[in-house]
């Protein structure tokens, strides 16, 4: 972190252009056949498909503060296929199962894609795949296991390279081998968010920014400016969920944190490669994630402090130096080339994670309260297929259709137990990305070539799998 570094400030992705001018408030009680809580990608995307599925609909949204405010105009801009849950939706389930909700998300890929292109959202989007990578032998045992899993969950295109063909990507040091997948691409994470609430604005759909809902119980949304009545109410608030009524053991708010560099000189990239944009991450234990951006910048994310006590959330991204130090040296880890590079801009943002880290989306057909969300790491793509399930299973209860292909995926209405009370919920998590830290430090160090117990303890106290 240098002196000029702008900590916070949302994310640097508003850098450029600035927070978008603030929609007005809600002023008194109304009503409306479908009140969504939340203006992210979820619940704008959800917006967008019904609108577009029945134009005569009564859509409001009401956002806390502006859309985009969470982790939809934070994120590190993977649009990528991966969604949490799916291996323990195929043990729940079946691997067929499992496998057409793995199919849903390689689609939503293309979905997004083509439907900003449609409606005119320029997000930076460019579909250069996914490149994920390993530095350690352990890591690389890891990346095998996982490629060989994605091609049994159907992703046949996928491909595993050595490390010179990783080198030929990306010219990352210590890198020992990667595995490409065709589904992914990078965004723009703010481009995208606020393109989508014009979008649903210019559609008819009532926005009100800086109005937070205080309770959501079935059929109305409390504000302290006034209420909204409706048949249907869809809470996507994801890692802000704890701060509602009744709701502060469901989704644990984790921290992510992201620094970008100054753009990279000509020459640097050279050195560097990485023509495809591809977007980068790693096998990990505490894993990192990355992207070229379009103005040829390098933005890299990891967990920093992971949680805070009580459920808390942040307000701007303020993001604590040392995770700032931290992902620093990473950066200059796998590009030695940048060490000294000015890093302009760092923030934090929250994401939801549910007690068994798995994905879903929800409508309770007796009271008409929805929900979609949990989507741990990887939001940007699975909010849209959320939203066209969101679309779909409304449609079916209201009677304007039967079940479709969405509602009948794995993860659609599973439910899961609540986290620990506090202070078991802080120790639990931050002993857990202890575990990850001191895991990754042991392989890298020992060059072990298989996964250290460590970890394995780790990811089976947490219930990840
Ligand atoms: C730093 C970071 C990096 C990430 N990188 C990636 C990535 O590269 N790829 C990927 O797939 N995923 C990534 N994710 C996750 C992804 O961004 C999210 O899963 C996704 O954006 C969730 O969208 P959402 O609309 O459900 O939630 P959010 O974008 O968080 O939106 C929720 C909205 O609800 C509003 N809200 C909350 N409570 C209330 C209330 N009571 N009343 C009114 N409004 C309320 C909030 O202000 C917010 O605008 C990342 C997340 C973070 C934080």
């Amino acid at each position: 972190m240098t002196s000029t570094t702008i900590n916070g400030g949302i994310s640097f992705w508003y850098a450029a252009h600035g927070t978008p001018p603030p929609r007005a408030p809600l002023t008194g009680d109304t009503t409306a056949d479908v009140v969504i809580v939340g203006g992210g990608y979820t619940g704008l995307w959800t917006a967008y498909y019904l609108k577009q599925a029945a134009p005569f609909l009564r859509i409001t949204v009401l956002e806390q503060k502006f859309c985009g405010y969470g982790a939809s105009g934070r994120n590190g801009g993977w649009l990528y296929n991966g969604i949490a849950g799916r291996d323990r939706y195929a043990r729940l389930h079946g691997q067929d199962a499992a496998v057409r909700l793995q199919k849903a998300m390689n689609d939503t890929v293309t979905e997004v894609i083509e439907t900003a292109a449609k409606e005119g959202i320029d997000a930076d989007i460019h579909h250069g795949g996914v490149l994920e990578v390993a530095r350690t032998p352990a890591q690389l045992a890891r990346l095998k296991a996982f490629h060989e899993a994605e091609t049994a969950f159907g992703e046949t295109d996928r491909e595993l390279y050595d490390a010179l063909r990783t080198r030929e990507h990306i010219n990352i040091a210590d890198a020992v081998g990667s595995t490409w997948t065709p589904h992914g691409a990078r965004i723009h994470p703010a481009k995208l968010v606020t393109g989508l609430a014009d979008l649903c604005e210019r559609l008819g759909v009532t926005i009100h920014e800086s109005t937070p809902v205080t309770e959501i119980a079935p059929r109305r949304a409390t504000t302290p400016y006034g209420t909204v009545r409706a048949p249907y109410v869809l809470r996507c608030t994801e890692g802000f969920t704890a701060a509602l009524k009744g709701q502060k053991r469901s989704w644990l708010p984790m921290n992510s944190s992201m620094i970008v560099t100054a753009p990279v000189p000509a020459a640097t990239w050279e050195q560097i490669g990485w023509t495809s944009r591809a977007t980068l991450g790693d096998m990990a234990h505490a894993y990192m994630y990355a992207q070229r951006t379009a103005d040829d910048r390098i933005a890299l994310g990891g967990r920093g402090v992971p949680y805070r006590f009580g459920s808390r959330t942040d307000n701007d991204g303020r993001t604590q130096p040392a995770t700032i130090a931290a992902l620093t040296d990473l950066l200059t880890a796998f590009f030695p080339q940048l060490t000294g590079i000015d890093i302009t801009h760092a923030w934090s943002g929250v994401l939801g994670v549910p007690r068994d880290w798995c994905a879903t989306v929800t409508l309770d057909r007796s009271t008409g309260l929805g929900w979609a969300g949990g989507y741990v790491g990887s939001g940007v793509a699975t909010a849209n297929l959320a939203a066209r399930t969101l679309r779909d299973l409304i449609q079916q209860d209201s009677g304007q259709a039967g079940p479709t292909e969405l509602t009948t995926l794995p993860w659609v209405n599973h439910r899961v137990r609540r986290w620990e009370p506090e202070p078991l919920r802080w120790l639990g998590v931050h002993a857990l990305y202890a575990a990850y830290r001191e895991a990754d430090r042991q392989e890298s160090r020992t060059h072990t070539p298989t996964t250290t117990p460590l970890a394995r303890f780790a990811d089976r106290l947490s219930g990840r799998h």
